[in-house]
């Protein structure tokens, strides 16, 4: 049975889900998105998922043509229509259709559609055994250009770091900012342990504060594990104990190796294997 998308205000077939080749969405990466989980048909964070949304529209100068009620509703709807309990849901909002110049002025018509899935953003036994990343040459965005804060269309500074890890045979990097400090993975957050302490790099170290991410750090308080938010260099992710990724799609994901180092003793850790199942009881409530 296909898919039902939502695509501006109706459900209608995947194959009819059509966006115009004039949509600024695609010319020019011009528009936001989130992805959401849902876990037990319930959908995980989606308040924290809708601020953000808003917040990266407002970044832009694009106003969403829904108000947050209704598109609670189009997330809710969707995912239900389709019969998921468990899913993956991408809601987007593009700029529009308008002419072939960049001047947004000229859209005047936001799309908006909602798509539930499955996904399965990485192998079960990478989630058993940890994954291999690399530092990428490529730097995060600088702040003060297209913040990392905004989560929109446009990946492609991200896109040629996951490159780089193609051509390493891995799944994922790490980026440096501009300064040379640790920011994020391509898709995910990185978190590191040392001497019983959890750290992540802060919001200003240039990063998209990931749902995820503050779920952990909430986790962390929770578990009783100190958690702190600083700014590491590459040399903390080198001397680090236990390494571990989160994002919507990979959930938690440790890593034990990074350019061709072991991480600690390139096992999975304790703590990072602790968080990870306080996790997945979290997410599904239990
Ligand atoms: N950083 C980047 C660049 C991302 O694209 C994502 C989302 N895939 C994350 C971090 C993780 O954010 P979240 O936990 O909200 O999915």
């Amino acid at each position: 049975m296909s898919l039902k998308i939502w695509l501006d205000g109706k459900l209608v077939e995947k194959n009819e889900a059509k966006i115009s080749v004039y949509d600024h969405g695609l010319l020019y990466g011009d528009g936001v998105f989130e992805g959401i989980r849902v876990y037990a048909g319930r959908v995980f964070e989606l308040e924290a998922h809708l601020d953000r949304l808003y917040a990266s529209a407002r970044a832009i100068r694009l106003e969403i043509p829904l108000p947050r009620e209704q598109f609670r509703g189009a997330i809710e709807q969707t995912f239900k229509a389709n019969g998921f309990t468990d899913c993956y849901i991408r809601a987007v909002v593009t700029r529009g259709v308008g002419s072939l110049g960049i001047d947004p002025k000229k859209c005047h018509d936001p799309s908006v559609f909602v798509i539930a899935d499955l996904i399965a953003v990485y192998p079960k036994e990478m989630y058993d055994k940890g994954m291999a990343v690399i530092t990428a040459s490529v730097m995060r965005n600088h702040p003060n250009a297209l913040s990392p804060r905004v989560k929109s269309l446009n990946y492609l500074n991200n896109i040629l770091a996951r490159i780089e890890a193609n051509d390493a045979g891995v799944p994922e990097a790490v980026m440096l900012n501009h300064l040379g400090n640790v920011s994020e993975c391509t898709a995910d957050n990185i978190f590191i342990v040392r001497d019983g302490q959890v750290q992540t790099p802060d919001t200003a170290d240039g990063i998209l504060e990931g749902v995820t991410r503050r779920v952990m750090i909430a986790l962390c308080h929770d578990q009783k594990i100190p958690c702190v938010e600083k700014t590491l260099q590459r040399h903390d992710l080198y001397i680090a104990d236990e390494m571990f990724v989160t994002g919507t799609g990979a959930e938690v994901m440790p890593v034990t190796k990074i350019d061709g180092r072991e991480i600690g003793s390139g096992q999975v850790g304790p703590i990072t294997l602790k968080l990870t199942k306080a996790f997945h009881r979290h997410v599904r409530n239990v």
